[in-house]
């Protein structure tokens, strides 16, 4: 019995290599490596080509190898029955909570701005903002969305949350569903977003957003590319509903050279870093779903395949 990790990228032996440090009993393969079909009873996937798990007709789960699993839902070929498990890994909370500090910092702060000046060896001193004196809206208050506001709200800044259903134990305001929806944005000066990728929130982050939004807020979007209505920003910002935009991710990934987000001067871009999954950290957690899979345990950390995450 073994594992096969399934991946879009380079990083497959680097996988390959943590899950075997962490139990070098479970062999563990890669694609066209020579194994036998039967013995693969878990994929560790990210990014597969969808259709490709289909190779593995022996599997008892499909284990997604960072925090969303909207790839493996579009991969419409995999089996109806098989649990997928996704990774909770208190880097990937930890990471998040850094890079959208730092982040929100340097908007605050104004230091894109002043590293473009630099660029034109141009002084020009600009009015910046307290933490204090503003409040961040976080889209989605699972397990990322979660330590972003602890870390903003140790920072001094002022929180608020929206959720679908859940109205998680916090001292900050927590707003639910479409109902509660305008009321969240309407205080959110800078809008963190969090959510999953799924039916209910692909293409929120729309022109109708933009407009409830204060004038001039600032987006981050650190959850997935399609959940952006791209043209809908462009033209939030050149109206100035928002002033500026931070995107870690894309609707296809590498963004394309052509694509008008490069020359904006409003966007900043980072080539989807955010929070990465640190293999280390995440085989123990891997290689205990695998073996409570072949023992026919229940595996952690299972999404709902009705709600998408
Ligand atoms: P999670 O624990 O599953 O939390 C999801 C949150 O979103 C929950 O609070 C959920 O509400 C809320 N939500 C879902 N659908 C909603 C809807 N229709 N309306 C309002 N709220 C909704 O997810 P997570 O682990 O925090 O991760 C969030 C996302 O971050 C991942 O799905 C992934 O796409 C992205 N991510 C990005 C990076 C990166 O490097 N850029 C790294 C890791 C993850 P309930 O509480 O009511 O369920």
């Amino acid at each position: 019995m073994a594992i096969a990790v399934v991946r879009n990228d380079n990083m497959t032996d680097v996988w390959k290599d943590a899950l075997r440090a962490q139990a070098p009993d479970v062999p563990v393969y890669g694609p066209g490596e020579d194994f036998r079909e039967s013995d693969i009873k878990m994929a560790a996937v990210w990014k597969h080509p969808p259709g490709s798990l289909k190779t593995y007709p022996y599997l008892l789960g499909i284990q997604g190898l960072g925090a969303g699993v909207d790839f493996i839902f579009e991969d419409t070929e995999i089996r109806e029955d098989l649990p997928i498990m996704r990774v909770v890994d208190p880097y990937l909370a930890s990471d998040m909570a850094e890079f959208v500090l730092a982040v929100a910092t340097g908007m605050l702060k104004r230091l894109q701005y002043y590293k473009y000046n630099e660029s034109l060896s141009l002084w020009k001193p600009k009015t910046y903002q307290r933490f204090k004196e503003v409040t961040v809206g976080i889209m989605g208050l699972g397990k990322l969305g979660l330590a972003v506001a602890q870390s903003l709200e140790s920072a001094g800044f002022s929180v608020v949350g929206w959720t679908r259903n859940s109205l998680p134990k916090v001292r900050f305001e927590v707003f639910r569903g479409s109902a509660e929806r305008t009321r969240f944005l309407k205080r959110s000066e800078i809008l963190v977003c969090l959510l999953p990728l799924t039916p209910g929130t692909r293409g929120i982050l729309n022109r109708d957003v933009f407009k409830t939004l204060p004038k001039g807020a600032r987006l981050i979007n650190v959850a997935r590319g399609p959940l952006l209505e791209d043209g809908d920003l462009l033209y939030a910002l050149d109206q100035g509903m928002l002033s500026e935009a931070c995107l870690d991710v894309f609707h296809t990934e590498p963004l394309p050279q052509d694509h008008p987000f490069w020359k904006h001067p409003a966007v900043h871009i980072t080539p989807h870093i955010a929070s990465v999954s640190d293999p280390k950290s995440v085989a123990p957690q891997i290689i205990s779903n695998y073996r409570k899979l072949i023992k026919g345990a229940v595996p952690e950390n299972i999404v709902s395949r009705s709600a998408g995450y």
